[in-house]
């Protein structure tokens, strides 16, 4: 069997360039172990277009965000179901300083930015310094895009379920061969295994892993999502994710009792209405060091690239970048100086 491309991987990444390599008229084959815990199926799906205690505007969003709503739209309507909807951040102002800093940055620079009826709120949560609404954002039902898009691609045998290993494949400056499969490329899609890819294992990833408690609030309405530290986001059946935690050093990926604790203690002290928790989640994120994604090729092996190094903002960067190594790969355009890989050439040829 022969086909243009294998990708190692179907997060977030490896689903959208699959997506987009398609919708250009390649044959794609995907292989990926279906993690449990991999990012994107413990992620909540957030998109936020500001960030931090200055609530600044995160990197490129006002590029990022519109080319997101409208690829997360058209991936719904090419697996039957929407993906996508706003959903707006209710900013609780856990201090006096983080009510100033909200306000400083509604009279300076309010893109995003509007102020609420406290009011309406009361009934559900204590409120300390009153609340901002940052608008828009957007919620991904990212677990119906990963169910979805691999149905498709199983539908079309284009979907291989199985751990890639390195040992079973031959990479030439003639093509790839992977057990009895010829292509001419390989991108790998492959979130924190990237750490021990071979070819790409020398960028500076700097992963981190993220719990979440899922949780049932039936009285909470759900059309936004609340934060003060944590995040209280709606979830697919019904129920909250509720986190998280950016941990640098960890043993493993499992959930921590000290995580539960902490967080049902903030809930305590910030919700009005019962609750129960239902699940614990933990992942990592492909995170790295300049917070700037990895897409291209390799300086030495032109035939292999990556998609990679999302970090926290997945929902945003993958759509926008899986569509510019398209165009790479089938066209020569130019990447994102700030995320082509090529910036590591140096690091990439030892
Ligand atoms: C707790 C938490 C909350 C988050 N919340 C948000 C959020 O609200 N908004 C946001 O934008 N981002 C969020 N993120 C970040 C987001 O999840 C990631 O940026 C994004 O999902 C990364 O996608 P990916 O495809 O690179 O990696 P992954 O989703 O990890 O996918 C990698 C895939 O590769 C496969 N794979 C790896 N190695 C192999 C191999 N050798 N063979 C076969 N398959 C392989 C795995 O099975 C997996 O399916 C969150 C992350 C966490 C952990």
């Amino acid at each position: 069997m022969q086909v243009d491309t294998i990708i190692v991987g179907q997060g977030l990444c490896g689903s959208f360039l699959s997506w987009q390599l398609i919708n250009a008229g390649q044959s794609v084959m995907v292989i990926d172990a279906n993690k449990f815990n991999s990012a994107t199926k413990v992620a909540s799906g957030v998109i936020n277009p500001v960030t931090g205690r200055r609530i600044v505007k995160t990197w490129e969003i006002d590029v990022l965000m519109p080319y997101a709503v409208e690829a997360y739209q058209r991936f719904g309507v090419a697996i039957g179901t929407s993906l996508i909807q706003q959903c707006n951040v209710l900013d609780f102002h856990a201090t006096p300083q983080n009510k100033l800093a909200f306000e400083e940055r509604l009279l300076k620079e309010p893109d995003y930015l509007t102020r609420t009826d406290d009011s309406v709120w009361e009934r559900f949560f204590h409120i300390n310094f009153g609340i901002g609404e940052i608008n828009p954002c957007w919620l991904i039902q990212l677990d119906a895009l990963l169910v979805g898009w691999r149905k498709k691609l199983m539908a079309q045998n284009a979907l291989t379920e199985t751990v890639f290993k390195f040992e079973d494949c031959t990479i030439s400056p003639n093509g790839i061969e992977w057990n009895n499969l010829k292509a001419k490329q390989l991108i790998f899609c492959d979130g924190t295994d990237g750490l021990s890819n071979p070819y790409f294992s020398l960028l500076p990833f700097a992963s981190n892993k993220g719990e979440a408690l899922i949780v049932s609030i039936p009285d909470l309405p759900r059309e936004c999502i609340y934060k003060q530290g944590i995040s209280i986001v709606p979830w697919k059946d019904g129920l909250f994710w509720i986190g998280s935690t950016y941990e640098w050093t960890y043993q493993d990926l499992n959930p921590t009792q000290a995580f539960r604790d902490k967080t049902i203690q903030q809930l305590n002290n910030w919700l009005k209405l019962p609750y129960d928790i239902v699940d614990h989640l933990a992942s990592e994120r492909p995170a790295n060091v300049e917070r700037r994604p990895f897409v291209g090729c390799h300086p030495i092996h032109p035939n292999i690239g990556i998609l990679n190094g999302m970090g926290t903002k997945g929902c945003s960067l993958a759509p926008y970048f899986a569509h510019q190594l398209t165009d790479y790969l089938l066209e020569g355009k130019p990447i994102h100086p700030l995320a082509d890989v090529q910036r590591f050439k140096n690091i990439l040829s030892r």
